[in-house]
């Protein structure tokens, strides 16, 4: 007998998370989504699917990832016990990999041999490019020119594997407007085309199936942290910029009330709007955040008064995003999960500490949501277990962090 309130994760069945998400498309899409979405349905139900991307998961992606004891950065912060879901293993540098062998296997099934995606700091566009030269596909990339200049080795690297980058110029030449152009070449050769999202983000379908392709870093850890240690952890911490890593290593623990879930999100440079990626911190003081429509869901989008989409900033490309994953929206309403911002100078201190202590250099986008461990270490208990998901590597930021250096 349990007298634990229930809690709906949802989403029902057009793809709502409380008042979250949904379908805010043009009619021109609503057909495709549809299509994919039936298409994912049965996906999912055939053993033979499964079986594939299990495959794809294990012997092209390297998983299981481990789930390491941070012995020396436990001994550091002198609090709790912590255990780091190692994503940063994973082939092409973080979860990212995850999501595209999904969706790619997805793709093959409904006969579409075309593969469009967008990117920021260009690690969904080098785990999609791998994918699709791996499945034999074609691949388009759409990129900002102002992150392909931030992130010139990783436009190598997805030319490497045959894709092609489209720089796009208009907007803020960032995430969104690659995202909308991206959407573009999706509806005008949805035949041949498959549009390769790259988090819990968009129109439903994506946020769940996005979402499930994630799940197994939770379900991973949550039988690896049985063996280690006997019992659940207390805590799970991990950055959110759309959102997927967080999803992915939360939703297997959802059902245990006693694990609690912190998402950290990019605090930037301060709390005034633009000078952050905070959307779901505003009890921290970080402005702009009202629920509105972006890109397909309903969700909190940072923006001004009038209802404009605001500039955002954080050191991490990868958090740099007005809106959040509306399942997030959700788990927060419902008191479900927890979040909370952490500034760009706390993230790379935080980057600085797990590179001396484990010999571990991860994506400053990761950093975050360590950044926020060591904040609450010293009042943990020392028998407390957490768990942080180290969701890439920092090869990427070398550039930036030499010219912090
Ligand atoms: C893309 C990325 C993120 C942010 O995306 P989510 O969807 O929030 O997980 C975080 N960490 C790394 C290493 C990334 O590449």
């Amino acid at each position: 007998m349990t007298t634990e309130p229930k809690i709906d994760y949802g989403p029902d069945a057009r793809g709502r998370f409380g008042p979250y998400g949904g379908r805010y498309v043009p009619e021109t899409l609503v057909g495709p989504l549809e299509e994919l979405e039936q298409a994912y349905i049965e996906a999912r139900a055939d053993a033979g699917f499964r079986r594939d991307v299990e495959n794809l998961n294990r012997n092209f992606a390297g998983r299981p990832t481990p789930l390491q004891f941070a012995e020396r950065l436990t001994a550091h912060l002198g609090g709790p016990r912590i255990y780091l879901k190692r994503e940063d293993l994973l082939h092409t540098g973080a979860h990212k990999i995850n999501n595209c062998i999904g969706q790619g296997l997805l793709a093959a099934r409904m006969g579409k041999r075309r593969i469009v995606a967008e990117t920021g700091a260009g690690q969904h566009g080098v785990a999609s490019a791998a994918v699709a030269a791996h499945l034999g596909f074609e691949c388009v990339v759409y990129m900002g020119t102002e992150d392909m200049d931030r992130q010139r080795l990783n436009v190598g690297r997805m030319r490497l594997m045959g894709a092609q980058v489209v720089g796009v110029d208009s907007g803020s030449r960032t995430l969104k407007d690659a995202v909308n152009e991206a959407m573009r070449d999706w509806v005008t050769h949805v035949r041949t085309t498959h549009y390769l999202l790259g988090s819990v983000l968009g129109p439903h379908p994506y946020p769940v199936m996005v979402r499930d392709f994630h799940s197994v870093i939770g379900i991973e850890a949550r039988r690896q942290i049985l063996e280690a240690e006997g019992r659940l952890p207390d805590a799970l911490f991990a950055c959110v910029g759309g959102g997927s890593n967080a999803i992915g290593l939360f939703h297997p623990f959802l059902d245990a009330a006693s694990v609690k879930m912190i998402g950290v999100e990019a605090g930037g440079r301060g709390t005034t709007l633009g000078e952050h990626a905070a959307r779901l911190s505003a009890a921290l003081g970080y402005g702009g955040a009202r629920p509105g429509v972006l890109q397909g869901m309903y969700t909190f989008v940072l923006q001004t008064p009038e209802g404009q989409i605001s500039t955002t900033h954080s050191v991490s490309a990868g958090l740099d995003y007005p809106a959040i994953g509306p399942e997030h929206a959700w788990l927060a309403d419902q008191g479900r999960a927890e979040y909370t911002a952490v500034s760009d100078d706390a993230a790379i201190d935080a980057l600085r500490l797990l590179a001396r202590t484990e010999g571990i250099l991860c994506a400053i986008e990761t950093a975050h949501g360590l950044a926020e461990l060591i904040r609450r270490a010293p009042k943990m208990h020392r028998d407390e277990l957490v768990i942080v998901n180290l969701s890439g590597r920092g090869d990427k930021d070398m550039e930036i962090l030499s010219r912090l250096a």
